[in-house]
C-alpha cells in the first residue's frame, strides 16, 4: 500500500453541529503526524470540480463552536455516475491527495464504499447527521446537540401550552428512525411519543390524553416524528383529536430546519475530535472502509458496509420509561 503524505476530508449529504469540529480534528490529526491535509469543499461535487483548499493546524481555529459546515456540503449527481468518479480521482490524484475522511451520512459512505471498489482508494467514514440513524455507532455527530435543541424548544412551547391549558402537537425530524423523538420527548416531559418503530394506534392516543384530563394535568406536549406509524400528519392529528376530544384546544409546531444548526454541545464536540483522530490513525495505519463510530464509550470502528446496510434501533426501554412518566 502506498505511503499516505495528504489526507482529504469532506462534508457531505445533509450539514450538522459537530462538523467543523470534526474537520478540525482532522486537520490537527494531520499535523500532528507531519502529514498535508486537504479540505475539499461542497462534498463529492467539490471532488469533481477540484475544490480543494490546503489546510494548516492554523485554518481551523475558532470553529470548534460553529454549527454548519464551513467546507460547506452538497449532494451530486454526478459522483453517482462512472465518469464523475474518474473526474474526482483525476482531481485528488492531480492534489497528491492519498486517502479521504467522508463526514456524513450512509449515502455519504456509499459514495465512498463504490470509490474505493473502483480506485482502490483509502476511505475513512465519520458519521454526521442528526438522526442517529446509522449502525455501529451509539451517537452520530450532531444528534446530542439537536437533542438538547429540540428540549430547550418544547420547555418554551409548554410555557404557552400550560398558560393557555393547550394540547400541542410537536413534530420533530425522522423519518426513519424515532431517536430524536424519543429521547427529547422523554427529556422535555412529553405526555405522548409517536415514533416509525412503533404503532401505538390512534386509539390509545386519544385514551392517554383522556385520562390526563382526568387526572387534571393542565396542559400536554405529544412529540410526532416525522415518519410516525399512525400515517397521519401532525395536522391531520390535531383535526382528530380535536373530533375527538372537544374538551381540548389543540395546537401544532413543527420544527423543522432549526433542529440542525446552532453551536455544538459539548458532548458532539468531545466525540468530533476523538473522531477525527481515529479516522486519521486508522488512514496511517493502512485501514480502510471502516467508519469511526462511539460504543459504550469507546471509540470503535465498523466496516462501512455494515453501517450503511445496518440498523440503528431505538432503545425500547425509553418506550417503557416514557409511559411510567406519564401515568
Ligand atoms: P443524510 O443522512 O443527511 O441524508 P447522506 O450522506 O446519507 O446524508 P445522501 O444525499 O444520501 O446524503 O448522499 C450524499 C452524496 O453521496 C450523494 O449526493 C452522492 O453524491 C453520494 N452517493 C450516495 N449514494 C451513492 C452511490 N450509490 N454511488 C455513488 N455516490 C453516491
Amino acid at each position: 500500500m502506498k505511503e499516505i503524505k495528504k489526507i482529504g476530508v469532506m462534508t457531505s449529504g445533509g450539514d450538522s453541529p459537530g462538523m467543523n469540529a470534526a474537520i478540525r480534528s482532522v486537520v490537527r490529526t494531520c499535523a500532528f503526524y507531519k502529514i498535508e491535509c486537504a479540505g475539499i469543499y461542497r462534498g463529492y461535487e467539490g471532488m469533481i470540480e477540484g475544490d480543494f483548499i490546503d489546510l494548516n493546524a492554523r485554518s481551523v481555529k475558532g470553529i470548534i463552536n460553529k454549527g454548519g459546515t464551513f467546507l460547506k456540503s452538497a449532494r451530486s449527481k454526478a459522483f453517482r455516475t462512472k465518469e464523475g468518479r474518474q473526474a474526482a480521482y483525476n482531481q485528488l490524484k492531480k492534489a497528491n491527495i492519498d486517502a479521504l475522511v467522508v463526514i456524513g451520512g450512509d449515502g455519504s459512505f456509499t459514495g465512498g464504499l463504490v470509490f474505493n471498489q473502483e480506485f482502490n482508494f483509502p476511505v475513512m467514514g465519520i458519521p454526521g447527521t442528526i438522526d442517529n440513524d446509522i449502525a455501529g455507532t451509539s451517537h452520530t455527530l450532531g444528534y446530542d446537540t439537536t437533542l438538547n435543541t429540540v428540549v430547550d424548544v418544547i420547555d418554551k412551547i409548554r410555557d404557552t401550552a400550560s398558560s393557555h391549558n393547550r394540547l400541542f402537537f410537536v413534530e420533530v425530524m425522522g423519518r426513519d428512525v424515532g431517536h430524536i423523538a424519543l429521547n427529547a420527548g422523554v427529556g422535555a416531559g412529553a405526555e405522548e411519543i409517536l415514533i416509525p418503530e412503533e404503532d401505538l394506534g390512534l386509539e390509545r392516543l386519544l385514551e392517554s390524553l383522556r385520562r390526563s384530563k382526568e387526572s387534571g394535568k393542565s396542559s400536554s406536549i405529544v412529540i410526532v416524528a416525522e415518519g410516525d406509524k399512525t400515517g397521519k400528519n401532525v395536522f391531520e392529528l390535531k383535526d382528530y383529536v380535536e373530533e375527538h376530544l372537544p374538551e381540548y384546544e389543540v395546537r401544532v409546531s413543527v420544527l423543522g430546519h432549526m433542529q440542525r444548526g446552532g453551536s455544538p454541545s459539548c458532548f458532539d464536540r468531545v466525540l468530533a475530535s476523538r473522531m477525527g483522530v481515529k479516522a486519521v490513525e486508522s488512514l496511517l495505519d493502512g485501514k480502510s472502509n471502516l467508519m469511526v463510530g462511539l460504543m459504550n464509550d469507546k471509540i470503535t470502528v465498523t466496516p462501512l458496509e455494515r453501517a450503511i446496510k445496518g440498523q440503528s434501533k431505538i432503545n425500547k426501554e425509553l418506550i417503557r420509561v416514557s409511559d411510567i412518566m406519564s401515568v
